[in-house]
């Protein structure tokens, strides 16, 4: 048995998409295929899966001995714990990988890796049903923010509108409705900062770094920010980490306010902002993948 799987903190696209290629291996080769998850489906996945009819792939905790096929990552951080064999990576991050054997390893700048699996549908000429379709067009409209963020290409807008001829969604209009159904911010401040959250090593420093994304930036840090500070402090112990970053995106006014715990004096300097009660506001700040992590790379590593 071979298991497709996303990310640690799976997000839309790594559900999604591992589901939407197990569908594909299945029928183009006849793979013993099976989707799996590397952690709890957050909100808007759950929107998602129920909207379309599928259930949750199973969840592993540990890949030792296992065969697997990584979407929607590659760096170690974010792979789940344990010995896998890995036999294929299909991505649209960074690459930071290495494999003792040779493998096929997919990277495409696009994104959202369901444009990428997508297109494996498209090149085979191969039959998408609905519900595949529904889960490819709802990961690329998440992972892109609506076709907002700035890591959004023309192919995603171009597989959004093919796979979404039969579906007939108004894009920006269902695009919203799934974000909103992700929000639930109705959570204890930790749980949002941890909802959407990646590892990463810089240089010798060790980065933990959440988004969110919310509607109404102002309301929300009035009611929220002091609960969120405590929970970064706490957070950034416990874990151990050099430098904790939470990004809470407001998809509407299209920035992010960060909040910055340890290390704060260089984030003010990459990002040339000014920290007040440990957060600043960010215009245009959309992407941890594109904005975030390439300079925090830059600057630690040498
Ligand atoms: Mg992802
Ligand atoms: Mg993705
Ligand atoms: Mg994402």
């Amino acid at each position: 048995m071979i298991y497709i799987i996303g990310h640690k903190n799976p997000d839309t696209d790594s559900i999604c998409s591992a589901i939407a290629l197990t569908y594909f291996l299945k029928e183009k080769s006849g793979w013993e295929v099976k989707p799996a998850r590397a952690g709890d489906i957050n909100p808007e996945t759950k929107f998602v899966l129920e909207k379309f009819g599928f259930p949750e792939p199973e969840l592993l905790e540990n890949a030792d001995g296992k065969q697997l096929v990584l979407v929607d990552h590659n760096e170690k951080e974010q792979i789940i714990d344990g010995s896998p064999k890995i036999i294929e990576v299909i991505d649209h991050h960074k690459i930071n990988f290495s494999y003792p054997e040779p493998i096929n390893f997919i990277s495409e700048a696009v994104g959202s890796t369901a444009t990428i699996i997508a297109e494996k549908f498209f090149s085979e000429n191969m039959e998408i049903p609905d519900n595949i379709a529904g889960i490819l067009l709802c990961s690329i409209l998440s992972d892109t923010v609506i076709f907002k963020s700035p890591t959004t290409t023309e192919k995603d807008k171009k597989t959004a509108e093919k796979l979404n001829k039969k579906l007939n969604f108004d894009l920006e209009k269902f695009g919203k409705e799934i974000k909103q159904a992700g929000m639930d911010l109705d959570k204890p401040a930790k749980e949002l900062i941890l909802r959407d959250f990646k590892e990463f090593i810089f240089g010798a420093k060790k980065f933990g770094i959440g988004q969110i994304e919310i509607v109404g930036i102002e309301a929300f840090l009035k009611e929220r920010k002091l609960e969120i500070n405590t929970a970064m402090e706490q957070v950034k112990q416990e874990k151990g980490y050099d430098c904790l970053i939470f990004a809470a995106t407001d998809i509407l006014k299209e920035g992010s306010e960060f909040f910055i715990e340890g290390q704060e004096e260089k984030i003010e300097k990459i990002f040339n902002i000014k920290l007040k009660e440990k957060s600043a506001w960010i215009d245009g700040m959309m992407s941890r993948k594109k904005q975030i992590i390439p300079p925090l790379d830059e600057y630690f590593k040498s």
